[in-house]
């Protein structure tokens, strides 16, 4: 093979490391988008077990203004009753203290199940807050093995780059506007084998002079189909 097509090659081998590269640094803000959403759902969990939380709260606070206002109206009623000396009016009091007695056990009752209810919202909530921690952690783990291969890949590229001016040394300069254009139309692979007479980047059957042309390796061959620069596989 003729050693500039050999130093091409090598070029185009650290240049399609790059365009890789590139590729892989391109996508690594999406998976630590990726890694940062799996907290929404968490995040979520938690609003609404605290909402929950607080709404069951505000409710036995409501049920117990009810029962402390019955609690007065009781006390109200039996200083009435103690004061009155009708004794038709003492029967009639005894009846509407009755009623609001019942009233408060009731509402007393009510309390109870109600900060039963308190106590489940509050350890869903924090269950949910466990959770949220948890994935907290798993997702600051993604977030810093992101990172890592962020600088990994940033410090292969800056080697790559100064490995691929080196060996811009060895390829003729006259080659590189033909090596630069190909490389850009061509996906990246500027460079093909020659198999059995066909060029092996688009598959085409070369013509006799350009097999031979590519044999000898005195110059620059290229596909006549779509332009690659061929070699000989040695
Ligand atoms: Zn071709």
């Amino acid at each position: 093979m003729q050693d500039e097509v050999r130093a091409l090659l090598i070029l185009q081998d650290r240049d399609r490391r790059l365009i890789a590269l590139a590729k892989d640094l391109e996508k690594l803000p999406q998976d630590e988008a990726r890694a940062k959403s799996k907290l929404a759902s968490d995040e979520a969990a938690v609003t609404r077990t605290h909402q929950a939380l607080l709404d069951c709260e505000l409710r036995v606070k409501k049920i117990e203004l009810d029962a402390e206002t019955r609690r007065t109206t009781i006390k109200r009623l039996k200083l009435q009753q103690f004061e009155t000396r009708k004794n038709e009016e003492f029967v009639a009091l005894g009846h509407e203290i009755t009623r609001y007695e019942k009233d408060l056990d009731d509402f007393e009752t009510k309390e109870l199940e109600a900060m039963e209810e308190v106590d489940g919202f509050r350890s869903a909530n924090k269950a949910a807050e466990a959770s949220r921690a948890n994935t907290r952690k798993l997702v600051e783990e993604d977030l810093a093995t992101i990172a890592q291969r962020h600088q990994r890949m940033e410090a292969d590229r800056i080697e790559v780059m100064a490995e691929r001016e080196k060996l811009l040394a060895n390829v003729p300069q006259s080659v590189i506007p033909l090596y630069n254009r190909l490389m850009k139309t061509k996906d990246g692979r500027a460079i093909a084998p020659m198999r059995d007479g066909r060029c092996e980047g688009c598959h085409m059957k070369l013509i006799a002079s350009t097999v031979m042309k590519v044999q000898t390796g005195k110059e620059i061959a290229q596909c006549e189909d779509c332009g690659r620069i061929l070699y000989v596989e040695e």
